[in-house]
């Protein structure tokens, strides 16, 4: 009687943040390396993973009704991810679930795998691709270089989930992006908590990579990076960077091409006394005057931020202060939430909470101001030819992105003519048309 071999199957849910997708791809890397199939939706699988998302309370519903959603649909659930880290929450909402384990414990997620499913007798080791699994399109992959954080903001519990930061070793990571160039990457994004605190809790250790030794900090990393920008043409995009002076140094090697000239710098606010309030990381009081300095040496510089609106004790005037601010500066990708109290967050028990209606009015001041910011720049380049890294094809065309945004929170390009561009090409187009953080183009020999 021939013998078949059946290969356990694991579907995978994976909310939250991209630094929770990089935790699902190596959860899934694991898996694969160990034999599982990743199945494609509930009723293939033999057991559920979800990876969840506990920072704000509608992320911590969103994720309470997922998992509840994979029992009614499945049956056999295990949850990670950040809200694993309350256990309890969980439990008493969905006692069915078979484990919970908190963020990135790859081992203890593996072990209640194997508990509840246990892995079959051959691996199919030669199944994993060399650069591991990635839940992102082939040509572009997250490089997460850190774990947790050294601040404090009064807003945030994620150094209460993931705990202070843990710096992984620069030749690891450099490693890693190589792997990632090698299997066709064709854009990294550097993601962490803190990407400018790089290195700092292990006093930026040396190791070698590639024959050069290398300290684990921000500098060295964005070097090394660069250097495979000069033999693959590979895009670096830098996430989640603190104004710390010592960014200033990455300045030439944006000047000159190595990393994009685009900076996602959560601000949050402008205003000082919002700030203190905020207890943010890094002075913001002359942060405009840098960043005026870094568009006179890099003036194809585009800047990314997120904000907050209607914190405890915003007034009229910290909103004022604000919107002027964000002119001055000129930040043309802004995300802006309206303050939400996250449960166990210190800002929770701050006094002047801002009425939801005045949130809503300062909301929409704010996008209007950030609309009008992203529209000047897509006007100034109509007529400009631009790099653009294409992302998908479809029947309309191609759709892209240029060097000023980042998948999924930015812009896209769409290019009506898509005759012999693939996805994952960097091509060159010119821009014909322009509308706030969207540019239409077409493709030029
Ligand atoms: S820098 Fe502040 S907001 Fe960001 S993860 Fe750390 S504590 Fe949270």
């Amino acid at each position: 009687m021939a013998t078949t071999l059946s290969q356990p199957k694991v579907g995978i849910v994976s909310l939250g943040c991209p630094k929770a997708l990089v935790d699902s791809e190596r959860i899934i890397t694991r898996l694969r390396a160990e034999g599982y199939q990743i199945a494609a939706d509930y009723k293939g699988a033999d057991l559920v993973l979800v990876n969840t998302c506990g920072f704000l309370d509608s992320a911590r519903a969103e994720s309470l009704d997922a998992i509840g959603e994979a029992i009614n649909e499945n049956g056999k659930v295990i949850v990670t991810g950040c809200l694993g880290a309350e256990a309890n929450v969980i439990t008493e909402r969905h006692p069915g679930v078979l484990a919970v384990t908190g963020p990135h414990q790859y081992e203890q997620v593996m072990t209640a795998v194997h508990t509840h499913l246990p892995p079959p007798d051959h691996p199919f080791v030669s199944l994993v691709p060399e650069s591991g699994v990635r839940l992102t399109p082939r040509h572009y992959a997250y490089l997460k270089i850190s774990e947790g954080c050294n601040n404090r903001c009064s807003f945030c519990i994620i150094p209460s989930l993931r705990g202070d930061l843990a710096s992984r070793r620069i030749d690891a990571v450099l490693r890693e992006a190589e792997q990632l160039t090698k299997a066709g990457v064709r854009e990294i994004l550097v993601i962490s908590q803190d990407t400018s605190a790089y290195g700092l809790d292990v006093k930026y250790a040396p190791y070698k990579w590639r024959d050069t030794e290398r300290q684990t900090r921000f500098r060295d990393l964005c070097e090394g990076l660069g250097e495979l920008q000069r033999e693959s043409g590979v895009w670096i995009r830098l996430h989640y960077v603190y104004p710390y002076p010592h960014v200033d140094e990455v300045m030439p090697m944006m000047a000159d091409g190595r990393i994009l000239p685009y900076l996602d710098i959560p601000f949050q606010h402008s205003s000082p006394a919002v700030l203190k309030q905020m207890r943010r990381p890094a002075n913001i009081d002359r942060t405009a005057e840098r960043i005026a300095k870094w568009r006179s040496e890099v003036p194809e510089l585009v800047l990314r931020s997120s904000f907050i609106v209607g914190f405890p004790g915003e007034t009229e005037e910290d909103f004022e202060h604000l919107l002027g601010w964000m002119k001055e500066t000129r930040i043309e990708r802004a995300g802006c939430f309206k303050y939400e109290n996250v449960t166990g967050a210190p800002s929770a028990a701050l006094p002047g909470h801002v009425p939801e209606e005045v949130k809503e009015e300062r909301w929409h001041r704010f996008m209007q101001a950030q609309s009008e910011i992203a529209d000047a720049r897509a006007q100034a380049i109509v007529g400009q030819t631009i790099d653009v890294i294409i992302d998908e094809i479809d029947e309309d065309g191609a759709v892209g992105r240029s060097k000023a945004d980042a998948p999924e929170i930015d812009g896209s390009v769409f290019i009506a003519d898509a005759a012999g561009v693939s996805q994952g090409d960097i091509v060159k187009a010119k821009v014909h048309a322009g509308e706030q953080v969207d540019l239409w183009a077409e493709v030029v020999a």
